[in-house]
């Protein structure tokens, strides 16, 4: 068996979702280093984001983590790419309540993208890749 580096197998775990989950719109994965991602407040810089330019979807993954941390948050992106429908994210944002203070607003904006159907594809996607592994 070849050792295969932490890149190639983040590079493969990528490649077996794009074959077994299929967007709805093109997804281009981004490896960044944590002081090129956001931060939550005075957090540290958050594990992943996917965000929308257009129509092509980007997941961002902050390397900083361990490797099985990486693995983990690239399948719950991965379940917020499946779930991005035209118009959904647009929607759910012009509908947050803009005067609540920042952990309500937080807290709102968490339930409104991890809702029952998002949580179904990461149900999906985890199954999937606990045959993938090795
Ligand atoms: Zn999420």
């Amino acid at each position: 068996m070849t050792r295969r580096s932490r890149r190639d197998k983040l590079e493969l775990h990528v490649k077996q979702l794009r074959l077994a989950f299929p967007t709805p719109w093109p997804v281009t994965v981004v490896f960044a280093p944590g002081s090129r991602v956001p931060k939550l407040g005075e957090k540290r810089a958050v594990r992943g984001l996917t965000y929308r330019e257009g129509r092509k979807l980007y997941v961002m993954l902050n390397t900083s983590y361990p490797e099985w941390a990486i693995h983990e948050v690239l399948n719950h992106e991965w379940a917020h790419c499946l779930d991005f429908r035209p118009g959904a994210a647009e929607l759910q944002r012009s509908q947050a309540p803009g005067s609540l203070p920042d952990a309500a607003q937080r807290q709102w904006e968490h339930e409104q993208y991890h809702d029952d159907h998002f949580y179904l594809h990461l149900g999906r996607i985890e199954r999937a890749y606990e045959s993938w592994e090795d």
